[in-house]
């Protein structure tokens, strides 16, 4: 056997590493399959010094490695090009700490993002970024990616949300990142390493902001016979002072597209755009800014629909 995976069996135990063809074929894409490279093996180590064992035996045979959470990126961050070995973090996902008094967890970065929002809603927080694709990805792969989601136009971005990791890097030395402390002294390399898709290291634990629910949501649909109304309707939104919680747009092809699919939401097919608006915040004061949006999205050429919010503590809201 290739001594290679002698060695990382070595480490991790036979279990741990797979190189069958057929057992690297879901390795070899990540969520954008037109791009293939299939790695040399698979790793699953199961502590942050089994990371740091991996990387040294990779560093001495002088072997790429690229960390993998669930792969779902769609930039081929998580393809081992060079016939590399890819390190999947898929067993390092237990939530080591929630600290309630300073509103944080710290996680292992397999952790599925969603899984981290379902532990702490006993608590009444959750974890702000929310990626489409959080009931799948994992914290680490947000990390590498700066992840954001439909929320992050008033919460921000994963480097909003993580005061900490845990790092292993490439000569396997572990390493400190960031902290819970309200400020670290020193260069921001944690703010570096955020969005460095793996390049810099392996993140093998973080500490993350822990963001309390909003008591009050209220969600608005607003269609529009012309697009430009919909943009329109944006700037007037924020020109006002207000900060939605969520903000998005759907173009007409979107609308149709979605429509047709298993998706299908119930949006007006003949909209040559839809924005969705979600506001939150205390009870107190929330119908006022509604109020205020809606004025905002009653443009000329405007049809406004609005519906009520499936998000709990979200209230029926319909159309005066
Ligand atoms: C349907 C769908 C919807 C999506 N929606 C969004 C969205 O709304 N917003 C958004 O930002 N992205 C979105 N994405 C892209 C993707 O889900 C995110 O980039 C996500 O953060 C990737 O996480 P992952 O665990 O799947 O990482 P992977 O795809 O496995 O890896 C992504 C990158 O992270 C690196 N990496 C993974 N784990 C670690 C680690 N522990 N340490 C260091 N590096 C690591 C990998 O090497 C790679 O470079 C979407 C993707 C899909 C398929």
């Amino acid at each position: 056997m290739d001594s290679l995976l002698q060695n990382l069996r070595a480490v991790l135990g036979r279990d741990a590493v797979i190189s069958e063809p057929d057992e690297l074929l879901v390795f070899e894409c990540d969520g954008l399959a037109h791009y293939k490279y299939p790695p040399r093996a698979v790793v699953f180590p199961r502590t942050t010094g089994e990371v740091s064992e991996v990387m040294r035996v990779l560093a001495r045979e002088r072997v790429p490695f690229v960390p993998r959470g669930a792969g779902t990126g769609l930039s081929g961050g998580a393809l081992a090009i060079s016939r590399g070995v890819t390190i999947e973090l898929a067993r390092m996902r237990r939530l080591l700490k929630v600290d309630l008094e300073n509103r944080l967890a710290v996680v292992e970065t397999g952790m599925v993002n969603a899984q981290l929002s379902r532990a702490v809603a006993k608590f009444g927080l959750h974890y702000a970024p929310d990626p489409s694709s959080q009931a799948s990805c994992t914290i680490g792969g947000n990390i590498a990616e700066n992840a954001g989601g439909i929320h992050c136009l008033k919460y921000g971005t994963t480097t909003d949300h993580v005061l900490g990791a845990r790092v292993v890097l490439s000569d396997g030395r572990i390493v400190d990142l960031g902290g819970a402390g309200a400020a670290c002294a020193g260069y921001d390399l944690l703010g570096v390493f955020v969005g460095s898709e793996g390049t810099f290291g392996i993140a093998t634990e973080a500490t993350v902001r822990l963001t309390p629910n909003a008591p009050a949501v209220r969600t608005m649909l607003a269609d529009f016979t012309d697009i430009d109304d919909a943009s329109r309707a944006v700037s007037a939104i924020i020109a006002a002072g207000i900060i939605p919680a969520a903000l998005e747009m759907v173009d007409g092809a979107t609308i149709r597209a979605v429509e047709a699919s298993v998706f299908a939401a119930g949006l007006p097919l003949d909209a040559a755009g839809a924005l969705l608006v979600e506001l939150d915040g205390l009870e107190a004061g929330i119908d006022v800014e509604t109020a205020r949006v809606r004025s905002s999205l009653s443009i000329r050429g405007t049809q406004t629909k609005w519906r009520a919010s499936k998000r709990p503590g979200a209230k029926s809201w319909r159309r005066a």
